[in-house]
């Protein structure tokens, strides 16, 4: 008999109406050591909860490689509350960071020093807006709706497609879509991508550690409702090679001086000082991204740092609109769609505006 991998959504129902009595159900989230996201439940009083009044938490970082077995207890600290899309309010989802017994952050916490950048340079007001582009796996690991011996036809009627054999799984990109309104992700978009089973969604503008904070609250809506729907998300910038596009998490940018008029300046000025750092910043663009970023397949290649107007085959492009407005913002084309957004929000105010 094979196994049904999917929830029973509609036997869930009966259950989710049922009264919590006063009692609210707590879903504390964190990035594991593999760029996935993790999740455990507690039940908690019902009241309005901030993240500052919300208790520290604790899991078994032996479990998930974030800490060794003899020293295990990995805390969660709380640090963003968003309604829960999938229990429904009161409910609540918890994004945590994760620290260590020392009192020092976990190798994988990437957010402690980015909320630094951000605090420090909170003055510029910088938005981040992200476009995650991601996969859809079957339970066998090929792309969701692919032939399984063979491929399917070339590149050219998927991107933005619509109809029966360009898009697949369009369920979840709807219910993904509807689950970051509802828990006030600042999702601001989303298209099926060049390559079949691909899509993408935008999150954004966001201003400072609110972006990474986003981006992973809706990277584990994402994990969560795929399995719903019996269906897998790869965030893997090149899961197949050859002439398929890769997967990217170009990261738009922007300062408060770069948004007014003369922007402009303050845009090129940026760009410049972003060029001597291309090696470092690679380095914290995720992993595998040097089989994506070939030079082909709209992307420039990963030892070359170049920019340009409207160009879709350099590092940074400025949008046509922009340049011909003379302000607005730049948009970062390197980064792979497994990196951390916190260091990638980091290292662009870094670059630009020095160290701390
Ligand atoms: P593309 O044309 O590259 O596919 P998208 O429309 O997918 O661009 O994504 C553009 C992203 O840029 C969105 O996430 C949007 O929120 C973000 N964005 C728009 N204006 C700004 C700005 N001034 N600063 C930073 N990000 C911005
Ligand atoms: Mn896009
Ligand atoms: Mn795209
Ligand atoms: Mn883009």
């Amino acid at each position: 008999m094979a196994v049904n991998l999917t929830s029973n959504v509609q036997n869930l129902n009966k259950y989710l109406k049922l009264d919590q009595k006063g009692s609210i159900m707590a879903e504390y989230v964190w990035v594991d050591a593999n760029g996935e996201t993790r999740s455990k439940s507690r039940t908690l009083k019902e009241q309005e909860w901030k993240p500052e009044d919300l208790p520290i938490w604790n899991f078994d970082g032996s479990s998930t490689e974030q800490a060794p077995g003899d020293n295990s207890d990995v805390y969660l600290r709380p640090c963003a509350v968003f309604p829960d899309p999938f229990r429904g309010s009161p409910n609540i989802i918890v994004l945590a960071e994760c620290w260590m017994s020392d009192g020092t952050p976990n190798k994988y916490n990437f957010r402690h020093e980015c909320a630094k950048v951000m605090e420090a340079y909170a003055e510029h007001e910088p938005w981040f807006g992200l476009e995650q582009e991601y996969t859809f796996l079957n339970e066998d690991g090929r792309p969701y709706g692919w032939p399984a011996n063979g491929f399917p036809a070339p590149q050219g009627p998927y991107y933005c497609g619509v109809g029966s054999g360009k898009v697949v799984l369009r369920d979840v990109v709807e219910a993904h879509y509807k689950a970051c309104l509802y828990a006030g992700v600042k999702i601001s978009g989303t298209n099926a991508e060049v390559m079949p089973a691909q899509w993408e969604f935008q999150v954004g503008p966001c201003e400072g550690i609110e972006m990474g904070d986003h981006l992973w609250i809706s990277r584990f809506f994402l994990a969560r409702i795929a399995e719903d729907f019996g269906a897998r998300v790869t965030w893997h910038p090149k899961p197949i090679q050859g002439d398929w596009n890769g997967a990217g998490l170009h990261s738009n940018f922007s300062t408060k001086e770069m948004r007014v008029e003369g922007g402009m300046k303050h845009i090129e000025d940026a760009i410049k000082k972003l060029e001597p750092h291309h090696e470092e910043h690679i380095k914290e663009y995720g992993e595998g991204n040097e089989l994506r970023l070939t030079g082909r397949h709209e992307t420039g290649s990963i030892d070359q740092f170049s920019y340009g107007v409207a160009n879709r085959g350099s590092s940074i492009r400025i949008p046509r609109e922009c340049a011909a407005k003379g302000y607005g913002y730049f948009e970062d084309r390197r980064p792979a769609s497994n990196a951390d957004p916190y260091r990638v929000t980091k290292i662009l105010m870094t670059s630009i505006f020095g160290k701390l």
